[in-house]
């Protein structure tokens, strides 16, 4: 079968690989879509960062580069492995794409998204998305329903905000501040959305995106470049700040301001994955009672994610903004992400 393997840097070659067979306790999957990820960006300009280089394997797959990539991926049910029953062949399921030990402290304490040895079918080994087939294990594997794959295949993303927005406590009436409007900003407003904040402050300053971050759910979209983001949201809240605030940038003027617009006791979630050490004033933190939270993926999220986009609480296709073949994939994919990056959100891969 045809898949996208991960050689290097500015290296990623269709090739035709081993198609895998479903083991004991697995699902094979034939994927229809699968999203090309900011982390798949990431590992074609600077990687390897996830993706085990070569010799250094990954301790549960054993593989190391090149492995495929992909791990934002819906697709139909192809065949099952002994002793798994709950699927029908030719259902829509969508991949939790864990690697995960399940003996560590972390995975007995359910927390399996911080594994001690974490890994990603789609960066770790153990095939990827953007190929024509993936087995993975039917614990891991969620049916979507009447949903389409293309859909299915945003459950991963939108699955990292809804975790986000959970572990910022966000209920109805609440009220938010999301910094950043790329991809995963404009997930987590829309999550935001569907919890019922009813203030939903945006900050963002390529118009594109601003307008991207209205239909995604922003009450307000205020640019940094132009406004004092702290003295607007203090406004826009009766001078308290907003309950919960979502870094989404990476940036340190966004977490220094992400700090100050949060009200007393308040929380600050991080979901940025960061380049560098960030600076944080912490005397704001101690003075107001701010806690700064990191998110991580997603855990025990997907059902009530799929469980979003089937009841219409989040709108799937203003998230897509292209859809291509395999064959398509650097160019129109890759390329395509890294020089207009303010106009797409996820472009879609159909192996
Ligand atoms: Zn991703
Ligand atoms: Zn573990």
């Amino acid at each position: 079968m045809k898949a996208a393997m991960y050689h290097g840097p500015e290296d990623i070659r269709i090739e035709d690989v081993p198609e895998p067979q479903a083991g004991p306790g697995q699902v094979k999957v034939q994927v229809e879509w699968c999203g090309i990820c900011g982390t798949d960006l990431h590992e074609y300009l600077d990687g390897p960062i996830f993706c085990p280089p070569p010799g250094s394997p990954h301790a549960l797959t054993g593989e190391e580069m090149p492995v495929a990539l992909g791990h934002e991926f819906a697709g139909v049910v192809a065949d099952l492995g002994d002793g798994v029953t709950g699927f029908s062949l030719g259902d829509r399921v969508v991949v939790e794409p864990y690697l995960t030990c399940g003996t560590c402290a972390r995975c007995r304490e359910g927390r399996y998204n911080i594994c001690d040895v974490l890994g990603f079918i789609g960066l770790s080994g153990g095939g990827g998305g953007f190929s024509e087939y993936v087995v993975a294990d039917a614990r891991r594997t969620f049916p979507i329903g009447d949903l389409g794959t293309d859909v299915g295949a945003l459950v991963e993303p939108l699955a990292v905000a809804y975790h986000a927005v959970r572990l910022g406590g966000v209920g109805p009436g609440m009220t938010a501040t999301v910094f950043g409007s790329g991809p995963i900003g404009l997930v987590t407003t829309a999550a935001l959305r569907a919890a019922g904040a009813t203030e939903i402050v945006v900050v963002e300053p390529a118009d594109v995106r601003k307008k991207k971050a209205s239909t995604a759910g922003a009450t307000t979209v205020l640019d940094p470049t132009d406004t004092d983001i702290v003295a607007a949201v203090k406004e826009l809240t009766g001078g308290r700040g907003t309950d919960v605030s979502f870094e989404c940038a990476g940036f340190d003027t966004a977490l220094a301001q992400a700090v100050q617009c949060t009200k007393g006791g308040g929380t600050v979630v991080n979901v940025a994955i960061w380049g560098h050490a960030a600076t944080v004033a912490m005397n704001d933190l101690v003075f107001n009672e701010v806690s700064v939270i990191g998110s991580l993926a997603y855990c025990n999220d997907h059902e009530a994610t799929i469980g979003l986009l089937a009841d219409g609480s989040v709108e799937p296709e203003q998230f897509i903004t292209g859809r291509i073949a395999l064959d398509d994939i650097v160019g129109a994919g890759f390329h395509e992400l890294i020089e207009n990056k303010a106009e797409n959100v996820k472009i879609l891969v159909h192996p």
